[in-house]
């Protein structure tokens, strides 16, 4: 339950003075829908109207504070030329400008003879001194709230700066002082203040150091996340680990029988990689580890051989894949091995339905399913193993958080083995796994070429068509990837289409198209006729991001590559250069591009290292956008910027883990105010395990 002083965080904006239904969706949208999410909307500039000269000393192209007394208005002759307000003070005269001015509200707001404050963007004309629309028009009695430094906003469409300034003071207003969860040592070290003098400090920056990552009040936010963070990792963890792992011991028959029947020799990386698997396997602990390799290292095998140890101990394997396609290749590429060893091989889809369906929970539930493939159809709760023994996640960014838990949950005393292919920066793995064992694919298999990348301005798009031309006539496949327009496949669609109508009506019935919106059969029997069929242009949404293997398509154009993550880019282009023959990636990219995008590019071309362009990814643009989507399953931060804010990540790991050592149940007075920072930062999944734990 979330802590009582934290109420006032968790109401909706609605409640906030000023804001009614119309402004609260647009909050909403903009920030979030609760009082907290406008205290974490933190100001992105700043408007200094401290400067406060007289008439006469008034320098123009500043900002400026002004106490003026109203001379006469002047109404220009018609509707459309501007109204003129004359002010002037003991000094010199100065003239306030309106278009689309109402009378009588200027009236009202500058009546003749008054004295006003007025604050706005000075400008001169010849000797004509002018401030237009001024963005304040005060009583003198107010002078000292428009004489400050004003915080700026992102906004949005129907969002002004005013009525949202106001609601953002409302939500300060709200925000209680919360008990110190910093250790008081290292608060004094920092020189940091409380968590509440900090944030409303956020909310007045007085500099513009003030508002960069590095400022010591931002320091400060960003560590409480980064806390919250790997604290709540800690906890889950523990549970994990709290069950007791198994002595996994085979005696090695069926991983002998393999090595005979493997069609090539592993590599250095590979071969290191499973014995460290089968070491954390034989080990009683339970085993937590993280197989990185690139796209075509060749993870599968690293797979296969923990999953033959297991199953000649009498225990099942499973394998978990993100999509159909991939569930189903890895069973195919699996099946003849599994055949050839006698082991009885089982896989599992949403697409299984019925009696079919039925058949094959039983067989899982019985343990005559050894070794078991299958998509996320495997989380869900009806699906109960008789002897599950290690569990393999395939490509695991692309299961959420809330699926590791399920899967943790499931497994008590499963061993786990989690694959990626995107290689992932270390500072983003540690808040997406804590300190995880690592093993990692450095080497390709021999006989692999490297991609050569060329990038190539949209307006060539015809040369770039006339060349996929003589590609298709020399018999080679193509890829052709269409653009994420929006974070909404119904436009990627369209794009698609679109493309794919116009280039079949020159190439005919060679060209497919593959979308995310088909059903499984269909995009497996376009898949298949790609590799093996009549198919040689295929277009395609990002569908084909992760895992497909068709060794004989060489060539890969990327349209609006600028758009991409170069994460994805990597892992699009991995799709190429998988046989022996010279393998080319065109990224074709709208001009003019902006110097990180063209950075960006350069390094596509360049480098061919998955970590390598994950590292300067993260450093050109930052950890939100590292993966190119928001479904990558790594947690997003509000305050904390992974690309500033690494050796803070690394100091909250370590003050992580001595909670964890102290006090693992967060019973003392720091360990409650910490179960208030969790709350605080909606780790509340976290906080459930303190119970059972
Ligand atoms: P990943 O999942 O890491 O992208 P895969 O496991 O799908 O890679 O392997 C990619 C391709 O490389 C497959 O066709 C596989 O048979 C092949 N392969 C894997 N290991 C080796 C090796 N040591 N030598 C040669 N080919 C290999
Ligand atoms: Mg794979």
């Amino acid at each position: 339950m979330r802590p009582e002083i934290l109420f006032p965080l968790f109401t909706p904006v609605s409640t906030l003075q000023g804001v009614g239904p119309r402004l609260s969706v647009l909050y909403e949208k903009l920030a979030g829908s609760r009082v907290l999410d406008l205290c974490w909307h933190l100001p992105v500039g700043l408007i200094d109207r401290r400067y406060a000269p007289t008439l006469a000393d008034a320098l123009p192209d500043r900002v400026a504070t002004l106490k003026v007394s109203v001379t006469r208005h002047s109404p220009g002759p018609n509707r459309r030329s501007p109204y003129r307000v004359f002010c002037h003070d003991a000094t010199g005269e100065i003239q306030l400008v309106f278009f689309h001015a109402r009378a009588d509200y200027l009236m009202k707001l500058l009546p003749p003879g008054e004295i006003r404050i007025i604050s706005g963007k000075l400008e001169r004309f010849g000797e004509t001194l002018q401030m237009a629309h001024p963005d304040h028009i005060v009583p003198v009695e107010e002078e000292a709230e428009v004489k400050t430094v004003e915080p700026v906003y992102p906004l949005s469409a129907g969002v002004t700066l005013k009525p949202l300034t106001k609601a953002i003071r409302g939500a300060l207003a709200l925000t209680p002082q919360l008990p110190e969860w910093l250790d008081p040592a290292h608060q004094a070290r920092e020189q940091w203040q409380s968590w509440r003098d900090c944030l409303e400090q956020a909310h007045h920056p007085g500099s513009d150091d003030e508002l960069t990552p590095f400022s010591l009040i931002r320091k400060r936010l960003a560590y409480d996340e980064l806390l919250a963070n790997q604290l709540a990792i800690s906890l889950v963890r523990q549970q994990q680990t709290a069950a007791k792992g198994r002595v996994i011991k085979g005696n090695g028959h069926l991983r002998e029988q393999m090595l005979d029947i493997l069609p090539f020799t592993l590599t250095g990386s590979q071969d290191r990689a499973i014995k460290e698997v089968i070491t954390d396997m034989e080990s009683p602990d339970r085993m937590l580890r993280l197989v990185q390799g690139d796209v075509g290292s060749g993870k599968t095998a690293v797979a296969l051989f923990p999953m033959l140890a297991a199953i000649e101990t009498g225990a099942q394997a499973a394998i978990m894949a993100p999509t159909e396609i991939l569930t189903r290749q890895h069973y195919n590429t699996l099946q003849p091995f599994a055949e050839k060893l006698g082991i009885a091989i089982t896989i599992l889809t949403g697409r299984d339905k019925g009696k079919a369906r039925t058949a094959i929970l039983d067989s899982i539930a019985q343990g005559k399913a050894q070794m078991v493939i299958g998509t996320h159809a495997l989380f869900q709760d009806e699906i109960v193993f008789h002897n599950l023994a290690l569990a393999v996640i395939d490509e695991q960014h692309r299961f959420g958080v809330h699926q590791r838990l399920s899967l943790a949950k499931k497994g008590a005393g499963v061993d786990m083995l989690v694959m990626t292919a995107t290689p992932i920066p270390r500072t983003l793995m540690l808040t997406a796994y804590g300190d995880m064992a690592v093993s990692r694919l450095t080497e390709k298999p021999a006989g692999r070429q490297p991609v050569d990348t060329r990038t190539v301005p949209l307006d060539k798009i015809a040369d770039v068509i006339n060349g996929v031309a003589r590609s298709l006539d020399q018999g080679t496949k193509v890829y052709w990837v269409c653009p994420l327009v929006e974070e909404s496949d119904k436009s990627d669609l369209a794009a698609a289409e679109a493309r794919f109508r116009e280039l079949e009506e020159r190439f005919g019935a060679r060209v497919g198209l593959i979308h995310g919106r088909m059903k499984g059969p269909e995009k497996d029997a376009v898949m298949e006729q790609f590799a093996k069929g009549s198919i040689d242009l295929l277009i395609a949404t990002t569908v084909i991001e992760v895992g497909v293997d068709v060794p004989q398509a060489t060539i890969m154009i990327i349209e609006h590559a600028e758009r991409f993550g170069l994460a994805q880019l990597h892992q699009l282009r991995g799709r190429i250069g998988r046989g022996s023959e010279k393998s080319t990636c065109i990224l074709l990219y709208q001009g003019p591009l902006g110097e990180t995008s063209k950075a960006r590019l350069k390094i596509m071309r360049e480098s061919d290292d998955g970590f390598v362009i994950a590292e300067e990814d993260l450093r050109l643009r930052g950890a939100g956008e590292i993966l190119g989507t928001r479904q990558s399953g790594l947690p997003e931060f509000r305050v904390a910027d992974l690309a500033c804010h690494g050796d803070l990540l690394a100091t909250a790991r370590d003050d992580a883990s001595l909670i964890m050592e102290k006090d693992p149940t967060l019973q003392s007075e720091r360990g409650k105010a910490l179960r208030v920072l969790l709350y605080l930062f909606e780790r509340d999944t976290a906080v459930t395990y303190l119970k059972s734990g």
